[in-house]
């Protein structure tokens, strides 16, 4: 007889509530910011520099724009590339909206390449199906922090002179044949979300190599303004002079969010770590397991995962994703769906995007939910997660 479930009245794994992902804020990172605080500059000042320097120096890349979320980064990236109103841009559909809406802040259309539905990363074939004359950029997402098959996707885009923008909201830390996240694409897009592995609180940043794009970038983020007189189209009358170049937004970082960025990264190496050691506890746990399915890993990528899917086989199970999801939460381990397909959602169903676009990609999310995976957990948090799917498992087994 399979243990009574908690949805059914049973005793729950656990007795308080597990959540699918938490930030860890540490005394250092509070008194970097409490330092901060009381500094000349609490915007735009020396933290924002140095927070850059150090994600230059941890990714390998040239240059680093630090702006307000992850969201910013991927408008602002979008922006720097000369996308417009006409130009097609592709990405994925199992991602957050961010992804997508960015090609629409700069009145370009969202075009969605099916996944490949072993590492649910998006799928270079039907990248290859969605060019048309009109596309600029692919963005691709490192979907739970694994990278996507970069060599594919960059000779498809120097094949068709595309734009590479590398939404690595999920990725920092990871690394793509030995290269660091960060140096792959032309432009990569990070997020410092709470839930993301290092946090800022609210944050973002844009790496690249490029000189050009990168001076695109930081005027992006502040108006649009230019304040050094060696970039102005005219001479300067007096030091107080700015020119306004492009339109752009107030995308800034403040000093004390840049602060809590630098204090994280001292550990990112560490949260990797650790993330990686509950990957290795769960993959070895579920692997033999034929009611679960698992992402598939590719020897590219060096992953700092930020998230673990699962994903039903509901051919071996009685019960749908959604009664799995609610027993879950009953055992007190809330889970997460990452993602429901973007165009699905009201508005981009308002612009014509329709059902069917990308099966995989569909099927895929009536499968999966995201199980508790941050730094924070012990190892018994770790033990009940396994043995909450383990319960459900025996009790919904066909
Ligand atoms: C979190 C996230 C973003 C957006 O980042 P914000 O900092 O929340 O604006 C973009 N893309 C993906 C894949 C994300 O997970």
């Amino acid at each position: 007889m399979p243990e009574q479930l908690a949805i059914n009245g049973g005793t729950p794994v656990r007795a308080t509530k597990l959540y699918y992902g938490r930030q860890w804020i540490t005394d250092e990172d509070v008194k970097a910011v409490a330092e901060t605080m009381t500094g000349d500059l609490i915007t735009c000042g020396p933290k924002v520099t140095a927070a850059e320097q150090k994600l230059c120096a941890y990714t390998g890349a040239k240059h680093a724009v630090v702006v307000s979320n992850g969201t910013a980064a991927l408008h602002a990236a979008c922006a720097a590339a000369g996308i417009k109103a006409g130009d097609e841009v592709i990405t994925t559909p199992l991602t957050f909206m961010a992804s997508a809406n960015c090609a629409l802040y700069v009145g370009a259309k969202p075009v969605f390449a099916d996944i490949n539905e072993k590492t649910y990363n998006i799928d270079p074939a039907s990248i290859e199906a969605c060019i048309t004359k009109r596309t600029k950029a692919v963005i691709p997402v490192d979907y739970t922090g694994q990278a996507c098959d970069y060599d594919a996707i960059r000779a498809l885009c120097d094949k068709h002179h595309l734009i590479l923008i590398e939404d690595a909201a999920h990725a920092i830390g990871t690394s793509y044949k030995d290269k660091k996240v960060g140096t792959v694409a032309d432009m990569t897009c990070f997020s410092f979300h709470p839930v993301k592995t290092v946090t800022a609180g609210e944050g973002g940043a844009i790496t690249t190599d490029d000189d050009e794009l990168y001076h695109k970038l930081a005027l992006f983020r502040g108006h649009g303004i230019e304040r050094d007189p060696a970039n102005m189209e005219e001479t300067p009358e007096g030091i107080w002079v700015y020119e306004q170049q492009m339109l752009g937004y107030n995308y800034r970082m403040t000093d004390f969010q840049a602060a809590l960025l630098m204090s994280q990264m001292e550990r990112l190496d560490a949260f990797g770590a650790r993330r990686k050691e509950i990957v290795k506890r769960y993959n070895e746990a579920f692997k033999d397991m034929e009611e679960l399915v698992l992402q598939e890993e590719i020897a590219e990528s060096d992953t700092t995962r930020h998230l673990y899917v699962i994903q039903l086989n509901l051919e071996k199970l009685t019960c749908t994703r959604a009664e799995f999801f609610n027993a879950m939460s009953a055992e007190n381990v809330q889970c997460q769906v990452h993602y429901i397909p973007v165009y699905l959602s009201p508005y981009y169903q308002s612009l014509g995007y329709q059902r069917g676009l990308c099966p995989k990609a569909e099927r895929l999310y009536e499968r999966i939910m995201s199980i508790p995976l941050y730094p924070m957990m012990t190892d018994d948090d770790v033990t009940d997660v396994i043995t909450a799917v383990k319960k459900l498992v025996a009790a919904y087994r066909k």
